[in-house]
């Protein structure tokens, strides 16, 4: 059977190995000059490639239509990635929170591993060669036309991506031709992507990072997020992997511009989430004890790193002069309070090219999820950032494409 893929990504590489395996002619189209272009820069060049965990990990971990992804993942796991890129000379390793990487700490070599792969099982790739259009007879795809010419298959593999990283070829245009042919196609947002605040305290603190901090999102009074975990401010405002994460449930808001204009939308940073509020209270009273005869703005370094003590200071009111011992309980309460409670103004999400993920992309109620066949045209198939499933960090959007493509591979 002839079948082309389109995309070569992580999706469309695995897609393609996937169905040579099983003895199809298959051609693989990829728009740009190369091929795993936002693989090699996954996890910062390291590539977290999946996770260390079982399937409840992975459920909980997807913020969008994880039951989708239950028959694909169940058939490609992520121990099934793992053997895998072993067996093909990928030597892996788990780091902290689950997270696998090739030893390696290259993600180059991910590429270079599956490139190998591609050319072991005779898939021909054709490269700066972009789907423009499908054509389609009795609702059926049995070509597609690009900028170069006219392909025709048996089945078709639509690998695109998402609309994040242009400059890596996922650049959304095929989200046009999916809904010309009937797709529906759900609000594309950007995921895991930075926060932005024009609060003066992201500009004074650019460049800390927080480690072991809690973090929340408020809408107005409601709480939409809450994780532990690393955080860094920057110019334009938060990013970190727990700041990321965030990202992913803010984008759902309804009118979300509207909500960001009103200015309900803010992050709550606690400093100390290990101590109660009352604890800490107690800690900085043996902090007072021990400086009580310096200043104020003198009395924090056992509690605080260095750079974020003047805006403490600032924020908590009290004269940064003031010595020590003549600070009242109620004004160290105050203190305590803001340690535990910084608040940071959220006006919008970074824009989407800068996001890690997109959110949103082909309805997942038009796609048999077993097969990841299109329920809206026969014989096109489609796997991963294509469609509307993303997660959270930590391997398992990879995860997803893997899975998603080895079940499109197979059940051509
Ligand atoms: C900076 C960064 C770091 C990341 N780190 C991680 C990580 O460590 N772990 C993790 O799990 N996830 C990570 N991700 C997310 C992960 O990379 C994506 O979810 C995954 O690559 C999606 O794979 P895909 O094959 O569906 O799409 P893509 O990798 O985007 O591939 C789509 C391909 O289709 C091609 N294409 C697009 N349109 C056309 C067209 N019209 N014709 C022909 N070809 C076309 C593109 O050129 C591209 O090669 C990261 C993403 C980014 C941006």
């Amino acid at each position: 059977m002839k079948v082309i893929v389109i995309g070569a990504g992580a999706a469309g590489m695995m897609a393609a190995i996937t169905s040579a395996k099983y003895g199809n002619e298959v051609i693989l189209l990829e728009k740009t000059k190369s091929i795993g272009n936002k693989l090699k820069i996954t996890g910062k060049g390291r590539c977290n490639l999946t996770f260390d965990g079982d399937i409840e990990d992975f459920k909980s971990n997807i913020v969008k239509n994880s039951k989708f992804m239950y028959s694909s993942f169940s058939n490609f796991t992520n121990k099934d990635a793992v053997e895998y890129f072993n067996s093909i000379g990928v030597k892996t390793k788990v780091e902290r929170g689950g997270r696998i990487f090739p030893v390696s700490d290259k993600a180059e070599d991910i590429v270079l591993a599956l490139k190998n792969e591609l050319r072991k099982y005779n898939v021909k790739i054709d490269y700066e060669t972009e789907l423009r259009d499908f054509i389609i007879k009795d609702n059926t795809l049995i070509g597609i036309r690009t900028n170069k010419k006219d392909y025709f298959a048996d089945k078709f593999i639509l690998c695109t991506g998402g609309k994040s990283y242009k400059a890596t070829g996922s650049s959304g245009e095929c989200f046009e031709i999916l809904k010309k042919y009937g797709h529906n196609i759900i609000d594309l947002r950007a995921g895991l992507v930075p926060l932005k605040s024009n609060d003066e305290i992201c500009n004074k603190l650019q460049g800390l990072t927080l480690k072991n901090v809690n973090f929340k999102i408020l809408d107005k009074e409601k709480i939409i997020y809450n994780s532990f975990g690393e955080m860094l401010f920057a110019h334009f405002g938060l990013t970190g992997p727990i700041v990321l994460s965030g990202s992913s449930l803010l984008n759902r808001l309804e009118n979300l511009g509207d909500k960001f204009t009103k200015k309900d939308i803010c992050g709550i940073i606690d400093i100390k989430p290990a101590l109660s509020l009352e604890t800490l209270d107690k800690r900085i009273k043996r902090d007072f004890d021990k400086y009580s005869n310096k200043e104020f703005k003198n009395s924090l370094v056992d509690l605080l790193p260095q750079k974020m003590i003047p805006v403490i200071v600032e924020l908590s009111n009290i004269n940064p002069d003031k010595k020590v011992h003549q600070i009242t309980k109620e004004e160290r309460g105050r203190l305590a309070y803001l340690i535990k409670n910084l608040k940071i103004q959220i006006v919008d999400l970074m824009p989407i090219d800068i996001a890690i993920i997109t959110c949103g992309g082909v309805d997942v109620k038009q796609v048999n999820p077993k097969t990841m066949e299109s329920k809206v045209i026969k014989n096109l198939f489609l796997a991963g950032e294509v469609l509307d499933v993303d997660a959270f960090t930590g391997g398992f959007n990879l995860q997803i494409a893997f899975s998603t493509a080895v079940a499109a591979g197979k059940n051509i």
